[in-house]
């Protein structure tokens, strides 16, 4: 799956998951209002379901940073009536340290929505007043309702469950979202996007890697189309890139266990093992490919490749490995190509 793609899947899903969350959040608070008879949770609870309600729709038409502004309004509004009614004692305060996820991700939002930054410090400034507001007026003030021992340790154990949640969540997609992004430019950094092959970048990074872990059983081809300028030419720069697809995927397919990658332009490279690979499966590619009747748009298109292939000689640099690979491909192409020269 397209990784943008996934990527808002998982927007979606997370904000629904969040409103649904609300709405149970909601009918457990709703119970407690009415069982423990607090009429200004009880009337919050009403306003809240309508909003909530309304909220789930406004996710599934992808409004999701109203939406989770909305999310994070109504928590706050739950924080600061929880507290008015019943004091800090069933922990409604928390709620504020789970919010400053629901924050960063209104920030991951206008970000790729609307590619703005938010306000991040004039934000925590104001969740942090509100946060010691609550404390200096629980201090100050004595709750609104007196209840009992039973609904302090019902809510303490409900709110510190849901903010507690609401924190893992949040930590759970941004890790997502980092693992996933990460991947992606990954791959874009080391694969080739026409033919899926690594590129030249990862093919020297590899070679580094070996040069210190004794290269010394390994060889390397260099090939290199035949008169591709012609099949350009002739057929237009589309079918050159299906040409050059298809190519691939039968050097990919043939040398299974070399790495293979596109070098540049019309050429690859193969780098093998001499235990895993034999040199005479380049051979095998060369007959392959020059056998191929490739059909581009009902036009039926011949190719053959010329390759130059060095074992490795001791004391070679990688640019002396490669260089001598190539000497031998233009030897190839002097001598009439459609040929392997090693
Ligand atoms: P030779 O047999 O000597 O290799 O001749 P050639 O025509 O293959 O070589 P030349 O270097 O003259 O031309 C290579 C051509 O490959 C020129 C360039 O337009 C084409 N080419 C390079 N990259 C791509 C690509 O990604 N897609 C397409 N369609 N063509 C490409
Ligand atoms: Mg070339
Ligand atoms: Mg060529």
């Amino acid at each position: 799956m397209n990784e943008s793609v996934k990527n808002t899947d998982l927007i979606k899903h997370l904000t629904l998951f969040f409103g649904g969350f609300l709405l149970f959040t909601d009918v457990f608070f709703l119970i407690i209002g009415i069982y423990y008879d607090m009429p200004l949770i009880r009337y919050l609870i009403y306003v809240k379901l309508l909003v909530n309600t309304t909220n789930i729709f406004l996710i599934l038409k992808k409004h999701y940073l109203v939406s989770t502004v909305i999310i994070y309004s109504v928590i706050m509004a739950m924080m600061v009536v929880g507290v008015i009614s019943m004091g800090t004692r069933p922990a409604f305060q928390l709620f504020a340290l789970g919010m400053l996820t629901c924050i960063s991700y209104n920030g991951y939002l206008h970000k790729r929505i609307l590619k703005k930054e938010l306000p991040f410090y004039l934000i925590i400034v104001i969740h942090v007043l509100l946060y010691a507001g609550v404390y200096l007026y629980a201090r100050f003030n004595k709750p609104l309702y007196d209840v009992p021992q039973s609904a302090y340790d019902i809510l303490v154990v409900f709110n510190s469950i849901a903010s507690f949640s609401i924190v893992i969540l949040y930590v759970w997609f941004f890790h997502n979202v980092a693992i996933s992004s990460e991947e992606k430019l990954e791959k874009m950094a080391l694969i080739d996007n026409l033919t899926g092959l690594y590129n030249r970048h990862y093919l020297l990074a590899f070679l580094d890697h070996i040069e210190v872990k004794s290269p010394e059983d390994r060889w390397i081809a260099i090939l290199d189309i035949d008169d591709f300028k012609k099949v350009n030419d002739t057929y237009g720069h589309n079918c050159g890139d299906y040409i050059l697809h298809e190519v691939a995927a039968i050097v990919k397919q043939t040398c299974k266990n070399c790495i293979v990658c596109r070098w540049g332009g019309e050429e690859f490279i193969i780098l093998s093992k001499k235990q895993e690979c034999d040199l005479a499966v380049l051979e095998k590619v060369r007959q392959k490919i020059a056998d191929e009747e490739f059909v581009f748009e009902d036009k039926k298109i011949h190719v053959t490749i010329t390759t130059g292939a060095t074992q490795y000689d001791g004391g070679m640099t990688n640019d002396g490995w490669i260089s001598d690979a190539d000497a031998k491909l233009y030897k190839g192409k002097k001598s009439g190509k459609n040929k392997v020269v090693i």
